[in-house]
């Protein structure tokens, strides 16, 4: 998550807000703007919502508090148009510390709601203290801020009950699931769950009146559920495994003066998904770097002028420059040995961007690992 803004560090946690957080105020002055409201009236909502984002920010530091219990560290907490984010470094797999940790955020606002439902009560005033009964519109002013705070947190609590993963009462349900199938089953039942809920919440968005920050929930719901269950059935098919268990023994080196005329053979008549490149001297052969075969593929199809135009125009990748192997090949190599961890090396070839790794034992050789076949291997592993 680039594009953010350092608001500062709570309790040693870096909090950020993401640059389209204020599209989120600007929507509202807008909206407001739009029914008439003054200047005194828009700054009531701009305060309301910045303390609503306060509330939220607390739900997450009870989510990243609790996990430190379990001695999970939180990476940050970003605040976007539809809530925040805690990142938290790792999620605890224990399904009963799972349901904790899920649990505490909500709280947070339950508690926010008993202290103004306290203080309505010692003060006895009305919880819909300043609310017109047929409260269409959000209009806020002093009389009725905290009537407006304390529905919004109980409102928050309802949200995120509803299961839908990897929304908090998601979590829940797939600590709950966890107790009795095994963790990726767990994550599988409840992202499926996440996704239908996604699916009802963009619909419900396109009904009178709702604003359009529910159809982004929807979505921000849908991806991350999918991206979430992948990262568990990842994390879960490579747990134990090393180097050598996913490492290729017979590979093809393609030298480094091969150019795409010459370099179709290489594709044509091996299944590999990664290539190590190589020059020889007069010493032996040595490594250059990698090159997968897609990107050969995308670099032979610009040559020869037959992208298409989503190729062409739009996809990142597809910028493939270079007629030699030097020009197109990932020059930078990292070395592995066959006894290291497949979860880390993994990491490694996303973090360091290095798809193709050459395995080497007792200074030699001796296979090839590639970000696909480890993609693979975790296909066939769960
Ligand atoms: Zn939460």
């Amino acid at each position: 998550m680039k594009q953010r803004l350092k608001l500062g560090k709570i309790s040693g946690i870096p909090l950020y807000v993401h640059w389209t957080f204020p599209l989120l105020i600007l929507y509202f002055v807008y909206d407001g703007l739009n029914r008439g409201m003054d200047a005194v009236g828009l700054l009531w909502l701009v305060g309301f919502i910045l303390t609503i984002f306060f509330c939220v920010v607390l739900h997450e530091l009870g989510h990243s508090l609790s996990a430190r219990w379990y001695g999970i560290d939180t990476e940050d907490i970003t605040l976007l148009p539809i809530g925040g984010v805690a990142r938290l470094k790792s999620m605890p797999r224990q399904p009963w510390r799972e349901i904790v940790v899920a649990v505490m955020g909500p709280m947070v606002n339950v508690a926010i709601a008993a202290g103004l439902f306290v203080y309505f009560w010692l003060s006895s005033r009305s919880v819909f203290h300043g609310i017109p009964e047929a409260a269409e519109e959000l209009v806020i002013n002093g009389s009725n801020f905290l009537s407006w705070l304390f529905i919004t947190n109980v409102g928050l609590v309802i949200f995120n009950c509803i299961p839908a993963f990897p929304m908090d009462g998601g979590r829940v349900l797939r600590g709950l699931l966890g107790l009795r199938f095994k963790r990726v089953t767990a994550t599988k039942v409840a992202s499926i769950l996440g996704r239908i809920c996604a699916i009802g919440f963009a619909v419900l968005s396109f009904l009178p009146g709702q604003s359009p920050f529910l159809l982004l929930i929807a979505i921000f719901i849908y991806f991350t559920a999918s991206q979430e269950y992948q990262s568990v059935r990842t994390e879960e098919a490579l747990r134990e495994k090393t180097v050598r268990d996913a490492m290729r023994t017979q590979f093809t080196m393609i030298p480094i003066e091969t150019n795409l005329d010459n370099v179709v053979p290489y594709v044509t008549t091996t299944a590999e998904q990664g290539f190590l490149v190589v020059e020889s001297t007069e010493y032996g052969t040595d490594l250059k770097g990698g090159i997968t075969r897609p990107r050969i593929v995308k670099a032979i199809k610009r040559h020869k002028g037959q992208e298409n135009f989503f190729e062409k125009y739009l996809s990142r990748r597809s910028k493939v420059k270079g007629f030699f192997m030097h020009e197109l090949m990932n020059d930078k190599v990292r070395y592995l040995t066959p006894d290291m961890p497949l979860p880390m090396v993994y990491q490694e070839m996303m973090q360091l961007g290095i798809p193709v790794m050459p395995v080497r034992e007792n200074n030699e050789l001796v296979g090839v690992l590639d970000y696909y076949q480890v993609r693979e291997f975790v296909k066939l592993n769960s």
